[in-house]
Order: structure tokens, then sequence, then C-alpha cells
């Protein structure tokens, strides 16, 4: 249970699922954007209401600078003088502005001291502040602490009557944030409410989105899982994306040749049993005539058990050949290669039958051009040549001839085997190879043949990596033409008929 828990949440993490994948790029495309844009539009916000306070706050102070300078408040004309109603306008004037902005103003002189303070406290200090002694030097500077929530700016207050351009004053104002903040709040909540609402919709959106470009392969699955139930035997039809198109495809040629395997497998296997029951069959017929004659000559028994031993000697026959050819298809890769000298071979298996070339009177000739010697399996070498030659003398004609011919170059060996018999029809050409294939199967069977010996010798030709080509002309002959590379070369498995 736990470990299946944790087999689901690796197989999460590791996004191995086109579904998820689509669902998780969804999602972040959808809220990524959202999250940034709140963040930028409050931070933005908030960085011009600050800005635009500022220089309201300065214009402000900018204005009740000048009226402090054409009222004399800095008592700079000797003759002049400061009324207190004047002086009282500008108290309300600088009042004013403090309560507007929920701040503070102080007027402090060239020597540092404050003249006025709107709160009242530091009136007659002395005060030592470097954004003050900067404004004396002509740098106004303004400052926003966002922790403790205000504004802190200094402006300079000169005396525009001199040419000087002497700065008389600074003023230092620090003014309260709390508006800002407050509206930056509401904004915040409003926009993390859109921000909420973005997200489930996304969310619903990347659900949908995952579920439905998915569908395809999930109907594609569900295809393939009826074919595989066996609901359903016939190519499977999908409307969807190119690529479960192809994915279609792809899987309905692999049923097509699952289908053409099959079907020759059972044919295979039909004709196994044809080819087994028949010299059973004559078996059977033999044995109840015999035993239907109660009391038959002892020359009778004799002529039909001769026909019934040769009956189990051509099951025997088509038994070893079909062993031979399961052994090959089991054991494809297993060739016991070795290195050989092929002259020798053939001049073993002309030997071996040459008895039989006799007795059907025909001539075998063996032309060699080279000695060769190549990376063979010696075993199925044997059975290609013997095969080869064998039906050239089976299938031939009265006082008739063989030729094999042995070549080679530098890359393979030719093995040719050329016969004046019977030849083989244009159209059965591209079936010799089959099992049980044969062209005339009366004639074949009375000869001898089985139909397996041109698939296990094809067979084996292919295991060498090799080619085998036929070349006949009814009622004139036959040339096999097998040519195996002189060194073996691995690879993958040889193909089998
Ligand atoms: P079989 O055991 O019957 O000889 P093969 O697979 O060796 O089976 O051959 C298949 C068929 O090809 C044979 O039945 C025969 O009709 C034809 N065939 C093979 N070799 C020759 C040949 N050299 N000349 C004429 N026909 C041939």
């Amino acid at each position: 249970m736990v470990a299946k828990l944790f087999a689901e949440l690796k197989a999460i993490l590791s996004l191995r699922s086109l579904q998820k994948r689509i669902f998780l790029v969804v999602l972040l495309a959808g809220i990524v954007p959202s999250v940034i844009m709140r963040y930028g539009i409050l931070e933005n916000y908030e960085e011009r209401s600050v800005q635009q306070r500022i220089s309201t706050v300065q214009n402000q102070l900018m204005i009740v600078g000048n009226h402090l300078i054409s009222n004399n408040y800095f008592n700079l004309k000797p003759q002049g003088y400061t009324s207190s109603v004047s002086r009282d306008v500008i108290n309300a004037e600088l009042e004013m502005i403090s309560n507007l902005y929920e701040g503070r103003v102080m007027i402090i002189d060239s020597g540092l001291k404050v003249l006025k303070d709107t709160y009242g406290i530091s009136e007659g200090k002395t005060i030592i502040s470097e954004e003050v002694i900067k404004c004396f030097r002509g740098q106004v500077t303004n400052n926003y602490d966002r922790e403790h929530g205000y504004i802190e700016m200094t402006t300079f207050i000169t005396d525009a009557s001199s040419n000087t351009g002497e700065i008389i004053a600074v003023m230092l104002t620090s003014i309260s944030n709390e508006s800002i903040a407050a509206n930056l709040e509401v904004l915040g909540q409003k926009a993390l409410i859109l921000e909420c609402l973005i997200i489930v919709v996304v969310v619903a959106m990347a659900i949908v989105l995952s579920v439905v470009m998915t569908r395809p392969f999930n109907r594609v699955t569900e295809a393939i899982n009826e074919v595989k139930a066996g609901y359903r035997d016939e190519s499977i039809s999908v409307q969807g994306y190119a690529e479960t198109n192809h994915l279609v495809s792809a899987f309905n040629q692999l049923l097509k040749r699952m289908r053409v395997l099959d079907n020759s497998r059972q044919e295979f296997v039909e004709n196994v049993s044809h080819e087994l029951k028949t010299p059973m069959a004559a078996i059977k017929v033999l044995a109840d005539s015999l035993l239907a004659q109660g009391d038959a000559p002892a020359e009778l028994y004799r002529e039909f058990l001769e026909d019934i031993a040769s009956e189990i000697d051509r099951e025997n026959q088509i038994i070893t050949d079909l062993l031979a050819l399961v052994k090959m298809d089991k054991k494809a890769q297993e060739l016991n290669i070795v290195s050989l000298n092929v002259n020798d071979l053939v001049e073993l298996i002309l030997k071996r039958l040459r008895p039989l070339a006799r007795k059907k009177d025909v001539e075998v000739v063996f032309e060699s051009m080279r000695t060769v010697t190549a990376e063979v399996d010696e075993v199925k070498m044997s059975l290609i040549m013997s095969n080869l030659v064998e039906n050239a003398i089976k299938y031939n004609k009265e006082h008739g001839w063989v030729k094999v011919e042995l070549d080679a170059d530098h890359q393979y060996f030719t093995f040719r085997v050329s016969d004046s018999g019977l030849g083989i029809p244009e159209d059965s050409l591209a079936h010799i190879y089959e099992r049980f294939y044969r062209v005339d199967k009366s004639h074949s069977r009375e000869i001898g043949g089985t139909g397996l010996g041109l698939a296990i010798t094809k067979n084996s030709v292919l295991m060498h990596r090799g080619s085998i080509t036929v070349a006949s002309v009814e009622g004139e002959g036959t040339t096999f033409t097998v040519k195996i590379p002189l060194t073996y070369m691995a690879s993958n498995g040889a193909q089998t008929m």
C-alpha cells in the first residue's frame, strides 16, 4: 500500500503523463503572469503615488517659502518688519500643510536653529541632520520610509530679491503615507480577489484542456485494448491528431502483419497435419486390405509390409525435416561458425550423392575456379549444398546432367547448381521456398520430396547473411545460385520463412 502510494507520488513528480504536463503548463502559463502583474501594478501604484505626493507638497512648500520671504519672516530687511498678522497667516499656512498631509514642517535657519516647528516642540533647538546640511548646499532630498510610514523631504528658501541667491533657510518636512498605504491595501485586496478568480478559472481551464487534449490518445488506447481483449479484430480507426493518426496507422500495419503471420501459422499447421496424415492413411489402407484377406499369401504380406515400411520412412523424413526447421527458428542466432575449406565440403557431398545420380543416370560435374576458405556453419552449409544438388538430381531427366560450380571474389563465395531437368514453371518460382510447396505434388511425392528442402536451404542461407536466387526454364533446366560472405557477420536474427 505504502509502496503503491510512493510509486504514484513518484509518477506524479516525474511528470511522465502528458495529461499532467498539459495541466501544469496551462496552470503556470495562467497563474505566473497574473501574480507578476499584481505585484507590478501595486509597486508601480505606490511609487507613482509617493512621487506625486512629494511634488505636490514641495510646490506648496515653495509657495509658503515665497510668502516667508515676502513677509520678511527672517528679518532680512532692516527697515522692514513682520507684522504679527502676517506671521499668523504664514503659521496658519504651515499648520494647514502639516494637517493636510498629516505631517510636520520645521523651518531651520542657516545656523541650524529651528525657527518654526508645527509640532511646537523643537523651536529654538539646534538640529544637526545630514539632509538639512545637504539642502543648505543646494541639494534637495526626499526619502520614503515605507517601514515607518512617512516621507521626509527638504526644501530650501532663497532670497529672490538679492543677487547672491543665498539659501536663507531650509524646510524639513515629514508627511505620513497613511492614505497611500490605505489605497494600496484596498487595491491589493481587489487585485487578490481578481487573482483568486483567475486562479480558479485557470485551474478549471487546465483540467478541461488536459483532459480534452489527451482524449484522442485515450481513444487509441481503448481501441487497442478492444483488439487485445478480442472484441474486434478489424483495423482500428480513431479521429484525432496527426500524431495519433500515425500511431493508429502503425498499429494497423502491425495488426495486418500479425494476421498474416497467424494465417501462415494456421496454414502451416494444416499442411503439417495433412502431410503427416497422408503416409498414415496409406499405411492404414495397406494394413486393412491385408486384414480383409484372411489367408493372403506370404509374398503379398511381404510386398505390403515393404510398402508400409517405405511410408514409415517417408513419415520419418517429414518429421526430421520439420524438426530441422523448428530448430532453426528457435536457435536463429546459434551458428557454429568455423573456418572451412568449401571445396572439400562440396567434394564430400557430391561423393554422398553420386549413388543417387547413378541410379537416375545423371552425370554430376564439379567445376571449382579456386580454393575457397570461408567462415560458415558446416552442418548448415552441408544442408544447403546437399538439398540443392539432390533436387537437381531428383528433378532431372534420364541421362541428364548436373553442374556444380564454386567461385569466390574478395567478399563472397558463389555456389551454383545447374541442371538439365524439368525446370520450374514461372508462376511457381515465387513459392518454391515456402514450406510444403511442391510444383507437382504427385510427382514430387513419387520422387520422395517433403516440400521442406528449399525452405530449410533458404533459412540456412539467410542465417549466414547470404542470398539465394533461382533461374529456370520449364523443360530445359534450373540454376540455383547461392552467395555467402567469406567472413561471418554476426548481427540480429535470421529471417524465417
Ligand atoms: P522437395 O522436398 O519436394 O524436393 P523442395 O523444397 O526441395 O521440396 O522443393 C520444392 C519444389 O521445388 C519441389 O517440389 C520441386 O517441384 C521444385 N524444385 C526444386 N528444385 C528443383 C529443380 N532443381 N528442378 C526442378 N524443380 C525443382
